[in-house]
């Protein structure tokens, strides 16, 4: 076995392959950009070395930087995590040059899957069934429309070079063909540098199911499969093994035919070949087809680990350090269900709108397994994607997994950022879901009832409001009441742009009533941990960060809390400034200081989240102020322009 290894990625991926590692005696070393320089991975390290830059293309895309770190630490090998060089068959060759072990498979055979028209081609060979369609060469637009034709509408068009969702359209017309071809070349040219693209039949109600296989370079096992049909753009939300619905007869077609496809490549190492499946009548054996093959470690692996009792990463470097499969297909099986659900920093109500954020809060439940590359107070930066972690969960059945799903995610307490985890848990509880009848389709059918942010009710305000006093443990240092004249206070709330107002009145060490808007009011008691609000029990969790209170019920309801002076002031400069909604970079700024402008005109350009966001004036005006320069990374809310006094 090694003694030492790199691991050549960030966040949760680089803590998992830490963790087992450490299990086995290994020295692990973290490499890690200037954005991550205090970042959970290069804590958990042994040994840590600075990369390069923020930008993944000046760190974790550095294979030369990475492969001098290795020579620099006496390692030995490099485990890549998925994403940035995992798939990169020329980074495996200079890692093999470097007199390196690439823990993974080879060049070669991450090159036969690295196209998905040459891997289609390959599967044929093997006699794995592929999607029907059109994976050849001719890229004239009219034989491509032509092919569509023969193939039966709907179609859709691929990125030969694609992954992530990207350069994909779903063509239902003729009509519609040719502009649909033109949009998703300009995206494959842009994401991937390769705008060859290939013709699929579009599956009816389509559902995701992979298998997970692992091979020494010329045997293979499967380690069953998972359902990932729960998808949004094409992305995994929530994964599942095993698939639902699924018989002996298909799992064991599918399962030899993701054995035959890795054999055909001399596949070492984990990977996952991933099928579409027709499941307009159930599943059946003769209705499932080749898309792709990931030639990595899957951000949906747990899973599998759950049901199987298999960790992948050891297999992993077992395999990579030379030795035999560590285990013969009889020899593995199943054993109760699993789901994982990706947490992400972002707002579904927003349209999914990636967020950035400190972790002011997180706290996980028990019983779930986390995987998560932050800490409470660490930062979600805008650098890399906005995962927050994984949450896992095994049970005996179907059902009771999922019932824990639902739980665990009722019981992540994340404050600080904007986050999924409500939508999540609405998914979780979702009826169709529930009965296991997925296809990919399911999420934005029922977006409007899973998206929208869960509106507080009168007992989660009245502990806010209790929160926002510093009630939230009893009234402790205010405990000096009488009985006959009871302390009152008032409070000021914001929720979800509503102004509440709440007066509290305080009858004992641990009891309130809290009035709402002038209504009757609530008695509310804190014991044993627990809260009672009008007799009614509730385990609600507080966090408050400055003037923010978060109640965790269900799931997070944020509160801020109004400071009256400050209100006064910002009613004044309210209207004058142009302030940043997100943290991010000031590209540019289009005003200077006497400029007449009109409400609506652009002021500056603020870039977060690879996406750009114009600032515009609310109102007609002069500039009094530039805050800001160009090239400046600001805080969420930071003044970047302000107007002079509105004459009226
Ligand atoms: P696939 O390529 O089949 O989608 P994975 O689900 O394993 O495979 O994801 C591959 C990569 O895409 C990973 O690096 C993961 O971090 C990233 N990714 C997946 N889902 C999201 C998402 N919702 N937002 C941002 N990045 C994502
Ligand atoms: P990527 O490399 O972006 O992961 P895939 O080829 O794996 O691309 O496809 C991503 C997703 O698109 C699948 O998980 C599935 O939801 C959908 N999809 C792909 N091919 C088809 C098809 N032929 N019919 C219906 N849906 C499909
Ligand atoms: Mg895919």
């Amino acid at each position: 076995m090694f003694h030492t290894i790199v691991i050549a990625n960030r966040g949760e991926i680089a803590c998992r392959v830490m963790q087992t590692a450490r299990r086995l005696g290994i020295r692990c070393v973290a490499v890690f950009s200037d954005a991550d320089a205090g970042a959970k991975h290069v804590a958990m390290a042994d040994a840590a070395v600075r990369i390069g830059g923020p930008a993944p293309a000046d760190s974790y895309l550095r294979g030369d930087a990475i492969i001098a770190a290795a020579q620099e630490t006496g390692a030995q090998a490099i485990h890549p995590g998925y994403g940035f060089l995992s798939e990169n068959p020329d980074f495996v060759e200079a890692v093999a040059a470097a007199g390196l072990t690439f823990i993974g498979p080879s060049a070669d055979a991450i090159r036969a899957m690295g196209l998905k028209d040459a891997a289609k081609r390959v599967m044929e060979q093997a006699g794995v069934p592929v999607v029907p369609g059109y994976h050849g060469d001719n890229q004239d637009p009219e034989h491509l429309a032509g092919a569509a034709d023969a193939i039966g509408w709907p179609v859709l068009i691929k990125a030969v070079a694609g992954g992530g969702g990207k350069g994909m359209r779903l063509v239902e017309r003729p009509e519609d063909f040719s502009a649909a071809l033109d949009s998703a070349r300009a995206e494959a040219r842009t994401a991937f540098g390769n705008d060859a693209v290939l013709i699929e039949k579009f599956i009816a109600k389509p559902r995701h199911i992979e298998v997970q296989v692992f091979g020494d370079g010329t045997r293979a096992v499967h380690l069953f499969e998972r359902d990932c049909s729960l998808q949004r753009r094409h992305q995994k939300v929530i994964e599942e093994a095993p698939a639902p619905g699924m018989t002996d007869e298909m799992r064991a077609a599918m399962g030899q035919a993701a054995v035959r496809a890795a054999e055909a490549i001399g596949y070492s190492g984990a990977g996952t070949v991933e099928f579409i499946v027709d499941a307009s009548d159930g599943l059946r054996p003769d209705r499932f087809w080749f898309m792709e093959m990931n030639t990595r470690l899957q951000v949906e692996h747990p899973v599998t680990e759950a049901i199987t009792g298999v960790d992948l990463v050891e297999w992993q470097l077992r395999v990579a350090a030379g030795e035999s499969l560590p285990a013969r297909q009889e020899e593995l099986s199943i054993s109760g269900h699993a789901f994982e659900a990706r947490i992400y920093a972002e707002d579904a109500a927003a349209g999914f709108l990636p967020a950035t954020g400190t972790l002011t809060h997180l706290a996980f439940p028990e019983g779930a397994r986390i995987d998560s590359g932050v800490r409470q107070g660490d930062t979600i930066s805008p650098w890399y994607d906005p995962m927050i972690a994984k949450i896992t969960v095994h049970g005996p059945t179907r059902g009771a997994a999922l019932r824990r799903l639902e739980r665990a995610l009722r019981h992540t307490d994340i404050g600080g950022t904007v986050t999924n985890v409500a939508f999540l848990a609405a998914l979780a509880a979702q009826p169709d879901f529930v009965r296991g009848d997925v296809d990919t389709g399911l999420i934005e059918r029922n977006i409007a009832a899973l998206a929208p942010v869960p509106v507080a009710c009168p007992a989660t305000r009245a502990i806010a409001a209790l929160a926002a006093l510093g009630l939230e443990e009893g009234a402790g240092v205010h405990g000096g009441f009488t009985l006959w004249e009871p302390l009152g206070w008032d409070v000021s709330l914001t929720h979800l742009d509503e102004d509440i107002s709440a007066r509290v009145v305080v009858h004992g060490p641990a009891c309130f009533d809290v009035s709402l808007d002038g209504a009757a009011p609530l008695w509310v008691e804190r014991r044993d941990g627990l809260w009672w609000v009008d007799g009614t029990k509730s385990d609600a969790r507080v966090a408050r960060a400055g003037r923010e209170v978060t109640v965790f019920r269900g799931s997070g309801h944020v509160f801020t809390v109004a400071d009256p002076l400050e209100r006064d002031a910002g009613a004044g400069a309210g209207g004058n400034v142009i302030a940043a909604p997100m943290p991010g970079l000031v590209k540019a700024v289009l005003a200077e200081p006497g400029q007449a402008v009109k409400a609506g005109d652009r002021l500056a350009v603020l870039e977060a989240m690879k996406m750009e966001h114009a600032l515009e004036a609310a109102r007609d005006g002069v500039v009094a102020e530039v805050l800001v320069a160009p090239g400046a990374q600001v805080e969420s809310g930071a003044p970047l322009v302000r107007l002079e006094d509105d004459e009226g």
